[in-house]
């Protein structure tokens, strides 16, 4: 696409966007005039599908109506519910249906994929992961380390940017997995990074920890339904994700899991246990010997929150219906905009921490306001009082996702409009 950098040119963007209706499929928060926000925060919270509600108010009314009986005769029956997702889950993730289960949240089943995946022993202890890595899986992965008995300052490596560099090289990551492979149980990596937005190039980090013998994990918190994903065909063991950002499952959502064909029926595999990963044909038999399912369902441990998974069913619906591989190629497009008129609108005063290359990020750019700019958290003050909705991190860094479902080139157009008449103003 050869961008301009007008408002004629965003317009006729849009007009040409096959994609451009989904956005009548959500419900676009409004400012006081009434007027919708400049929403870019789908990275953080994605927005409401407009169909979420009556899938919620469905449950509510069968469970009026039928209380105990809804287990079985609801509309969507509840014994079963968490199953209606795995279609479509298994479309985003790569994967056969066998493979993913939505359950929990994504702490949560973190855990639980390290209790069966990362199992160090005296000469493979190590676990890796980036840095700085998302505080919540940092701390899970450091407990583990501990749990085990080790010494997190030998046993967890954090691999990081180089000094003054903002995205981590893959080379540095491969010669690092190349390097210390033998000493690895666990390479524990995101698919993007939550704060430079950095895309890594999962199908090569697998094939390599692989080779060197590691168990493979994915956080794919900002990457499900940002990219297209092949986690069967990557081969990675497992993989984790929540379904409150790019899945806009709404705050909280249950999330979701991804354990590889190849474990589904290692029942041998030490994993904590509950009765929603037991067998289905026995489970109402109240034994005492827990017999797991085939495959990801096996790693459940509770009835499914059925009010909370009903606006992820709404979300999945439409990306089903958009198809990941569309959605990519209007999300190339759109934060390709984003980053054009920066650079021809706001150059010398921005800096981008997200790498340049299509390949190396998702929808979300990250911009650092140039060093002397004292006044950033004023500066942002004033965006969302323009109707802007960012994510501003400290120090000085502000977090922008233009995602296909809902945003224009138009929003594009008018948020760097924005931003760089403040960045005069500021100066
Ligand atoms: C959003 C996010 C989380 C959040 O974890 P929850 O268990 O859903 O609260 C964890 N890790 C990463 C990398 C994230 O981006």
């Amino acid at each position: 696409m050869k961008y301009e950098p007008t408002a004629d040119f965003a317009a006729s963007a849009d007009d040409a966007d096959p994609l451009r209706p989904l956005r009548e499929k959500f419900h676009l928060p409004a400012g006081d005039d009434g007027a919708p926000l400049i929403y870019f925060c789908g990275n953080s919270l994605g927005l409401q599908p407009k169909h979420a509600a009556r899938l919620v108010e469905e449950e509510l009314e069968d469970w009026q109506r039928l209380a105990v009986q809804g287990h079985l005769q609801a509309r969507r029956p509840w014994l079963p519910y968490h199953e209606q997702l795995a279609a479509h889950t298994a479309e985003l993730a790569g994967a056969e249906p066998l493979e993913v289960v939505s359950m929990n949240t994504l702490t949560v089943n973190l855990h639980l994929m390290m209790v069966s995946f990362y199992r160090p022993v005296s000469e493979r202890y190590r676990l890796l992961i980036e840095k700085p890595a998302f505080p919540s899986d940092r701390y899970a992965a450091e407990s583990q380390v501990r749990f085990h008995g080790f010494d997190p300052a030998g046993a967890l490596i954090e691999i990081g940017p180089r000094e003054g560099e903002e995205a981590i090289r893959e080379a540095d990551l491969m010669a690092c997995i190349e390097r210390e492979g033998k000493s690895i149980a666990l390479v524990l990596l995101p698919g993007v990074q939550y704060y430079s937005g950095q895309a890594f190039d999962m199908a090569a980090i697998t094939r390599l920890a692989r080779a060197q013998g590691c168990m493979v994990g994915f956080d794919l918190a900002h990457a499900i339904g940002n990219l297209p994903l092949e986690l069967h065909g990557w081969g990675a063991d497992f993989a984790v994700w929540c379904s409150y950002k790019y899945l806009n499952g709404g705050p909280g959502a249950v999330a979701g899991c991804f354990v590889h064909a190849r474990h589904a029926r290692q029942f041998e595999l030490p994993r904590f246990a509950g009765w929603w990963g037991h067998d289905k044909a026995t489970r109402f038999r109240m034994g005492p010997t827990f017999s797991p399912l085939p495959g990801a369902e096996g790693w459940q441990l509770s009835n499914p929150p059925i009010l909370s998974l009903a606006p992820v069913i709404a979300s999945l619906e439409i990306f089903h219906q958009a198809g990941m591989a569309a959605l990519r190629r209007k999300a190339l497009a759109l934060t390709g905009y984003l980053e054009y008129l920066l650079r021809e609108r706001c150059a010398d005063r921005i800096r981008m921490l997200t790498p340049t290359a299509a390949e190396a990020r998702g929808c979300q750019l990250s911009l650092k306001l140039a060093a002397g700019l004292e006044r950033g958290p004023a500066l942002f003050a004033e965006l969302e009082a323009s109707g802007i909705v960012a994510d501003w991190r400290e120090p000085d860094v502000i977090r922008v996702a233009p995602v296909p479902l809902y945003n224009s080139f138009d929003e594009v157009y008018r948020f760097v409009d924005s931003l760089q008449r403040l960045l005069n103003q500021y100066a």
